[in-house]
């Protein structure tokens, strides 16, 4: 029996893309011919047309499975839900929107048979991204990198990668409600290998990320992988208390010498009142950021609940 792909995509309001997107993918994996295929689509509580774009190619295409989420969940639990249902002995997760160039598969496949677990695309260039998308994306990988310890995050990887079945259960058992897929995978380990790729610009539509969103994966990303914000904290804690210190000690020289310019303190006043202020609430702040991941693991909600769910004919080999 032959191997089966699995292609996982998560999508959410993708009508224009997706009829698009299940072609140019059927034709990369019909040429894999040493693999049986599903694809996965995964509709994260789409509120256009793409459920029903989705139930037809599944009634002409035993090949295509669909599963729906009861809601918009997010992209992070989209791809947990597409990767508890995919089947394949191997998965490829990929954007529903043809960002990730399907032509590269074929070399990723290569390097799964050449024993690698995950396989991640990287992107060479980031096409129709405005340049501070591009700065942002470099300075959180600086940031992650230099504070994540021993899990190392490549540069300029995004969801777009192929996972061996055992990497796949690795990553289902990571549970946790606050979600960051490419650090998870790293986490996973298993020999692990990158393919570059010109990342294109979207086919149609538009992206669902904007800066907000952003920001909060990059606090994401960083909270939900190490605690070193809170070393960082007590780090500002100490430098704020050696100014203080030496300010004290200014100061008191000052009353020992009856300084004539004693009185006239107000503009340091406000200053140090701003500075020790501030720096106490972004500690509080940092606090808070885990106090709120606590709570939201400990409530241990499901992440996600499915409404319906059409299956492929294909199974996993069983290899
Ligand atoms: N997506 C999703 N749920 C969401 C937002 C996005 O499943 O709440 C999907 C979306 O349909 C696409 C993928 O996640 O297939 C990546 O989203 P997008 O293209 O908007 O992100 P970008 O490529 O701009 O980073
Ligand atoms: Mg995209």
């Amino acid at each position: 029996m032959k191997k089966v792909i699995s292609v996982v995509a998560p999508a959410y309001n993708e009508e224009e893309s997706i009829q698009r997107f299940y072609e140019v993918i059927k034709g990369v994996l019909e040429g894999c011919t040493n693999y049986d295929y599903e694809i996965l689509i995964v509709n994260d509580g789409s509120k256009d047309n793409t459920p029903n774009i989705v139930r037809d190619i599944c009634a002409k295409d035993k090949k295509v499975s669909f599963v729906s989420l009861s809601r918009n969940f997010g992209h992070e639990i989209a791809v947990m839900a597409g990767m508890d249902y995919a089947k394949g002995d191997v998965v490829i997760l990929m954007d529903a929107d043809l960002q990730d160039t399907p032509s590269i598969i074929p070399d990723m496949l290569k390097k799964y048979e050449e024993g690698y677990d995950v396989v991640n695309a990287k992107r060479k260039s980031r096409d129709g991204e405005t340049w501070m998308k591009k700065f942002t994306a470099k300075m959180f990988y600086k940031v992650f990198s230099a504070s994540s310890g021993k899990v190392k995050m490549p540069e300029n990887v995004g969801n777009y990668r192929l996972v061996s079945r055992r990497a796949v259960e690795g990553f289902k058992k990571l549970r946790e409600t606050h979600r960051f897929a490419r650090g998870l995978f790293c986490w996973v380990g298993y020999p692990t290998t990158e393919i570059e790729f010109e990342r294109d610009a979207r086919i149609a539509g538009k992206t669902k990320y904007n800066y907000k969103t952003m920001i909060n994966y990059a606090i994401e990303g960083l909270t939900s992988f190490t605690t070193a914000p809170l070393r960082w904290a007590t780090y500002l804690g100490i430098i704020t208390a050696i100014v203080a210190l030496c300010y004290a000690i200014y100061v008191l020289f000052m009353v020992f010498t009856h300084d004539p310019n004693l009185e006239r303190g107000w503009a340091s006043m406000v200053i140090l009142i701003l500075f020790f202020g501030s720096a106490q609430l972004i500690v509080l702040g940092i606090l808070g950021e885990y106090l709120g991941r606590i709570f939201d693991e400990t409530k241990n909600r499901p992440l996600y609940f499915v409404q319906e769910y059409i299956n492929s004919d294909v199974n996993n080999s069983g290899k």
